[in-house]
């Protein structure tokens, strides 16, 4: 096949680049693509995303920016095909280009999905409740996120190179920050591939993407304080780049990935005969040949109690010897090659000063003979099991990450022991452990969790369906403390708020009800009939309010309650047992009584536009109702958030108060209204 040229999508058109770099096939050697970024001017391209692209997506609404995050994650879909065949050149067999393809596809998607439900179809995203900061409550604050009026450099690793973009990109582009995407140049031409599908949906706005092919320049030199630097890659890397002048100077926000000693624990319950020994085994077997091992949260070290070493080393070693390796398109091929020559030199230096301290026991050769390939032209190296039988004096095995198939398994005394061993990874992606005792699981928790960004404890219950331990998911942070980084990505709507501002907004009830679009208890309502509930989504507005005539409790309310509903609780049936209650004068009405006979007060019956009561937030019961007491209700609508085009969610803020205007219970109702 003949070498691609791949281009910078810079200022919004496709350019060839100078200063180019040639591109190598992980299996084969020959060079696939060629690229560079020499003459592009990266002042502009950073002017470009701020001017333009900002801009663009800042008109949008956060609903908006999903639904492009969706037709995105759909495109990549349809041109899957295209992606898998450069896929392989990488070294990567399909299930390895799954994770990378369909996974960064399924990100968008479920990102997509989230800000939909999770964010409404605004500008601004309110965080928190309100905080009352004045007696009266005419002065109160709120904190608010809005997106930075920056750029996002994505510069990324080579080992995902789509799901490495398309993760960073969802967040982003959700929050309203425009993104200039630089890959690794080992597998840039896939990360083109992937860039391309996504411009050419014809979806992206202007300047909301840039691709940069080869080096940044001297883009670095133009970030300012509304730009966020988002790297995976190196420590090495990672430390020049936050240490650049104008990074330190701007406070320029950098999120980074770096190196992992990821650790798998076996607990010190299990024995050869258990479950959670073989499921460990396997665990570790995969973590080391998926993907060759280049994965950021690989298990490096595998930890078992002392008497089960030998078991370990057996068992792991025969699931090893199963792998399969070579060219990673043949369907019999488990195991493809590393990215380049260069990166097996790399692995084999690691393991040299890995050597010093462990020895190997499994794959202490490069593979010979990869099926259909050549090992010569070829990255291809065996999974490499080390032993390292003295951890607690030994410092490479705790240090150094060979980005490859390599894993080194050690013992420990105690669970303790164990737990400091994890942490002399100095903080990682994450930790894995397999144990069937849920005391356990809480040490560890406890012990190992401020080292690590996940830990996932796999047992018999639910080793089948959890997703791995070499797995990040869109919903769960992915990051972690000290080596790894300190950055944190994805985790739901957290990783959106990392490209945006919280501010502390203080005003009064009026203005603060202006800024965010909701109702706030203080700002003016809207009483005058019709009722609210008459109103369909669309034309309900934020403060309509109905205020409820008063209703009397009686005693035989209360009973009848009681009875009709089996809650015979004391405190309702029994006058001196609630008397003695340190809460109750006596008996008093049930809250479920409370809510009930507010929604009979509060209701505007006939069909309308009010589809389904969906749930209640925030419900407290403030002060018992006696019997004899009267209460009354106020409902208002308080926010909005739009579901699809027939209906939407409507919030409510209720008010039940007593004769003596006391606040019985409050509450946030939530409505299904249609549009
Ligand atoms: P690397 O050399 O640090 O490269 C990472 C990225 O930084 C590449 O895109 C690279 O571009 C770019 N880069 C290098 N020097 C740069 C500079 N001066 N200015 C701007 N960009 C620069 O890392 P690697 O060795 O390729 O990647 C493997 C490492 O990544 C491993 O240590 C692995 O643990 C880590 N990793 C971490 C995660 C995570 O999520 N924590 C995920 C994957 C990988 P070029 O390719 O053009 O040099």
């Amino acid at each position: 096949m003949s070498a691609f040229t791949l281009k910078n999508y810079a200022c919004g058109a496709w350019t060839e680049g100078s200063g180019v770099a040639d591109i190598a096939s992980a299996v084969t050697g020959e060079i696939v693509a060629r690229g560079g970024s020499g003459g592009l001017d990266f002042k502009a391209m950073a002017d470009f995303a701020r001017d333009v692209g900002g801009r663009n997506l800042r008109k949008l609404t956060f609903h908006q920016r999903a639904a492009i995050a969706k037709a995105l994650g759909s495109a990549i879909m349809e041109r899957k095909e295209e992606l898998y065949r450069l896929n392989f050149l990488t070294g990567a067999t399909r299930k390895d280009g799954w994770i990378d393809i369909e996974g960064g596809a399924g990100t968008l998607f479920s990102m997509a999905s989230k800000a939909k439900r999770e964010l409404p179809d605004d500008f601004i995203l309110v965080d928190g409740a309100v905080e009352q900061i004045s007696k009266e409550g005419s002065f109160l604050a709120q904190h608010v996120y809005t997106p930075l009026k920056g750029l996002a450099l994505h510069i990324n690793a080579f080992n995902f190179p789509v799901w490495g973009m398309l993760e960073k990109i969802s967040v982003a582009l959700i929050a309203g920050v425009p993104s200039i995407v630089k890959p690794a140049t080992a597998t840039a031409y896939l990360a083109e591939a992937a860039f391309r599908v996504l411009i050419e949906t014809g979806k992206v706005p202007d300047g909301a993407l840039q691709l940069i092919i080869g080096s940044t320049g001297d883009l670095l030199d133009h970030l300012t304080g509304q730009d966020v630097v988002s790297f995976t890659g190196s420590a090495s890397t990672a430390a020049k780049l936050k240490s650049h002048p104008v990074v330190i100077r701007e406070s320029v926000r950098f999120v980074a990935e770096q190196d992992s000693l990821n650790a798998a624990m076996l607990g010190p319950d299990a024995t050869a005969e258990s479950p959670e020994f073989q499921l460990f085994v396997k665990e570790v077997v995969r973590e080391m040949t998926v993907k060759a091992g280049q994965k950021c949260t690989a298990i490096r070290r595998a930890l078992v109690p002392a008497a089960m070493l030998d078991a370990a080393q057996k068992a792991i070693a025969e699931g090893l010897g199963k792998t399969t390796i070579g060219d990673p398109a043949r369907e019999e091929v488990r195991m493809g090659a590393l990215v380049s020559l260069a990166q097996r030199e790399d692995v084999r230096a690691k393991v040299a000063a890995l050597k010093t301290e462990a020895k190997v026991v499994y794959g202490d050769a490069p593979s010979s003979d990869p099926i259909g390939a050549s090992a010569v032209v070829g990255a291809f190296v065996a999974p490499m099991l080390l032993r390292c039988d003295d951890p607690w004096t030994a410092r490479a095995v705790h240090a150094v990450e060979a980005f490859g198939p390599v894993s080194t398994l050690m013992p420990y005394k105690s669970l303790d022991d164990a737990i400091a061993l994890c942490n002399r990874g100095e903080g990682s992606l994450v930790m894995s452990l397999f144990t069937n005792d849920p005391d356990i699981a809480r040490e560890v928790v406890i012990g190992a969790g401020s080292f690590h960004g996940r830990v996932i404890v796999i047992n018999r219950d639910c080793a089948k369906e959890s997703t791995g331990h070499g797995s990040p998911l869109p919903v769960l942070v992915h990051g972690g403390p000290g080596r790894a980084g300190g950055g944190e990505e994805l985790g739901g709507m957290r990783g959106v708020k990392h490209y945006m501002q919280r501010t502390a907004v203080q005003g009064s009830p009026e203005t603060l009800r202006a800024v965010t679009g909701s109702w706030v208890k203080g700002a003016a309502t809207e009483a005058t009939p019709p009722h609210p509930f008459r109103y369909r989504f669309s034309e309900l507005e934020i403060g309509k309010t109905v205020e409820t005539p008063s209703r009397e409790i009686t005693l035989k309310d209360i009973e009848h309650f009681a009875t009709f509903t089996g809650d015979t609780f004391y405190a309702h049936m029994d006058e001196a047992a609630a008397k003695a209650n340190p809460f109750f004068p006596g008996r008093v009405a049930h809250g479920y009584l409370i809510l009930s006979f507010a929604a009979g007060l509060f209701v505007d019956p006939a069909p309308g536009p009010v589809l389904a009561n969906y749930g209640l937030d925030e419900l407290r019961f403030l002060t018992p109702v006696s019997p004899g007491d009267q209460i009354k209700v106020r409902l208002t609508a308080k926010s909005k958030k739009k579901r699809n085009d027939e209906y939407g969610e409507v919030r409510w803020d209720v008010l039940v108060t007593n004769q003596k205007g006391e606040s019985v219970a409050t509450y946030e109702l939530l409505t299904m209204n249609a549009m």
